[in-house]
């Protein structure tokens, strides 16, 4: 295949109709882009692999553990000592382990988060997902390769930016570079998303990053184009979801209460869209489920969907009853915080409204939707490096 230099700009959660926002990238070619039931953290492995959740089994920051002792094992041998599963305290006692002890084993980018709504007696259940970060070797296993392996192994002068601490994803912490003499040159853009989170993606706050960022990329494809010229690299801007403004809020544990069930009294797992549950009987499987029918908005994920929507079915990864929630609905007290001041959301089921990501580039895109394994797929035919896996690629080459 033949080697073109590439251009690789990622912004986390830009929705697809914000392209109205951003009059230089809305110039070049676009499609939306379909992400994956999920946070981030399952969204960037499926983008720098080329494979879906069901095959590099990323899912979520905690899943049940499958060894005897998990990182947290320690900590939950003195349930006692924090009699009332006090949220602050445990937020504090799993903030410094991890923190203190926890870091010297794995630095994954999602870290590891807080645990405030789970009581300590279970924590021996739970352990991380992800134990590498994204570039590191065999990050999810010795099959499945990432751009940045493959690249690195190719000899290919690279140049990535702001994936890392410090300024980790700030637009204004970007480190550019003169594209002569590089491959590839990735930036990596987080703030989209706290922008987002924070204010709304379509706010004026929203927008006013949108209008930045725009800029930051105009000069920087300018900057391609004066050292290739108009056709000599290729170029790719995309993001990994949507972002979903928040129109309702659900108290789980208030609900649970309400129908005369303590949810603390079970294993379980809910973020911001999503629960996990893990009952010990059929009864108890019975009363989460009779309690959970009495949110209309909540979607219990059947043996069927986990195939239509890649996800592996391994209740260790996400439960014996599996939900998400519909666009624009959240739980608060959720594993890892309180969720009520956040304005937007994503997470979601992939065609929920204004769930889907966006995906540019100055070449022809062949597909209406464009998919996170497409984005893997695509790059490293642009950059002329032949891979397969024996575990088979999700993406196709959707460019020409
Ligand atoms: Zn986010």
């Amino acid at each position: 295949m033949k080697k073109k230099p590439v251009l690789s700009i990622f912004a986390d959660g830009v929705r697809f109709d914000s392209l109205q926002y951003m009059p230089f990238v809305n110039s070049l070619n676009s499609a939306p882009l379909e992400t994956v039931l999920g946070y981030s953290i399952s969204c960037h492995p499926s983008m720098y692999t080329g494979v879906y959740p069901d095959k590099h089994k990323i899912a979520f920051h905690w899943v049940k553990s499958k060894k005897k002792n998990g990182p947290y094992t320690f900590l939950s041998h003195f349930p006692d000592f924090f009699p009332f599963s006090n949220p602050y305290i445990q937020a504090l006692a799993s903030h410094f382990y991890a923190k203190i002890f926890l870091k010297k084993k794995a630095s994954p980018f999602m870290g590891y988060g807080k645990l405030l709504n789970l009581p300590m007696k279970f924590w021996n259940q739970i352990d991380i997902n992800e134990f590498k970060y994204w570039d590191d070797d065999n990050y999810i296993n010795e099959d499945i390769k990432t751009i940045f392996e493959l690249v690195r192994k190719n000899n290919y002068k690279h140049h990535i930016s702001n994936m890392h601490k410090p300024n980790l994803g700030n637009l204004k912490a970007v480190k550019t570079v003169d594209p002569h003499m590089y491959d590839w040159v990735y930036y990596f853009i987080g703030e989209s998303d706290s922008v987002s989170h924070e204010f709304t993606q379509h706010s004026n706050e929203g927008i006013s990053f949108l209008k930045k960022l725009d800029k930051f990329i105009e000069t920087e494809y300018k900057r391609f184009e004066e050292a290739y010229g108009i056709d000599g690299f290729d170029f790719i801007f995309w993001s990994d979801h949507g972002h979903i403004s928040i129109d309702k809020q659900i108290d789980l544990y208030n609900l649970f209460k309400e129908n005369g069930i303590n949810l603390k009294n079970g294993f379980h797992l809910v973020d911001s869209t999503t629960a996990r549950f893990w009952p010990k009987n059929e009864t108890q499987r019975n009363e989460i489920m009779k309690v959970m029918e009495k949110i209309p908005e909540a979607t219990l994920v059947k043996d069927e969907d986990y195939l239509n929507l890649h996800l592996a079915k391994d209740s260790d990864l996400y439960g014996e009853l599996f939900y998400y929630l519909k666009g624009g609905v959240i739980f608060i007290y959720t594993i890892h915080g309180f969720g009520k001041e956040t304005k937007s959301m994503h997470g979601y089921h992939p065609d929920a409204k204004g769930n889907d990501g966006l995906f540019v580039s100055n070449k022809t895109i062949n597909t209406s939707r464009v998919t996170l394994p497409d984005v893997f797929v695509s790059t490293i035919n642009s950059l002329g490096i032949d891979y397969n896996t024996k575990v088979g690629l999700d993406g196709e080459n959707i460019l020409s």
